[in-house]
């Protein structure tokens, strides 16, 4: 399963509450392009240097898959800063370096035959062919307000203007832009609760 969508959006905790309920394995792609922004950040390696970011991503793949991902070896504390969020775009935007994190989570997808993956590109490049896809979506003032609700960082207007700059960043990107996919199934969850939402998509993973 597909579940993309713009920047808090409230993707990942409605994916793990359907992964849990589903026996789905989960996986946030975005992890993948936070632990190379965060080992930029740590090996002082400019970001938009792209000989030196496919360097660091062969350097951090050369060990296990999922290590690559991020999934046992760094704690959401270390990829979720202001730090990491202020690069991570320039990252994403690194086409070959995408092809990279592509390749690695259609592997993982290789040996977890029932998963939810989320992200900004599964459902149009990852995994065009994924069984069931949805775009989450919900008004920008929506997305910053939650986002200050569970982080406590930062204020509304310092949150409301990063949220609105990774927008602009995800959908102007050249590779593999943020876009719905035409059979992806869209939910604007800006009046819905996160039960509701949850409710949504597991009455669509039913039928
Ligand atoms: O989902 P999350 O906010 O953690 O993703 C961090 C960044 O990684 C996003 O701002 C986005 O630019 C990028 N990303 C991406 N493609 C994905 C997942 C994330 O470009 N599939």
């Amino acid at each position: 399963m597909a579940v993309d969508g713009p920047a808090a959006a409230g993707k990942t905790t409605a994916s793990l509450r359907l992964a849990r309920a589903f026996g789905m394995s989960y996986l946030e792609s975005g992890r993948a392009y936070r632990v190379l922004a965060y080992e930029a950040l740590r090996n002082n390696i400019n970001p938009t240097d792209q000989a030196a970011m496919l360097a660091l991503c062969a350097a951090v793949g050369g060990r296990s898959r999922a290590e690559l991902l991020g999934l046992n070896r760094y704690t959401s504390g270390e990829l979720r800063t202001t730090e990491v969020g202020r690069v991570v775009s320039a990252v994403a935007k690194i086409a070959e370096l995408r092809t990279r994190v592509t390749n690695t989570l259609r592997a993982w997808a290789a040996g977890n035959r029932r998963s939810i993956v989320e992200g900004r590109d599964i459902g149009t490049v990852v995994f065009p062919s994924a069984a069931l896809k949805f775009y989450l979506t919900a008004s920008v003032e929506t997305r910053a307000a939650r986002r200050v609700a569970q982080e406590e960082s930062g204020t509304y207007q310092e949150v409301l203007a990063d949220v609105l700059r990774r927008d602009q960043a995800d959908l102007t990107r050249a590779a593999s832009p943020l876009r719905q996919a035409p059979d992806a199934i869209l939910i604007d969850t800006t009046t819905l609760t996160v039960d509701q939402v949850v409710d949504r998509m597991s009455h669509r993973c039913r039928d």
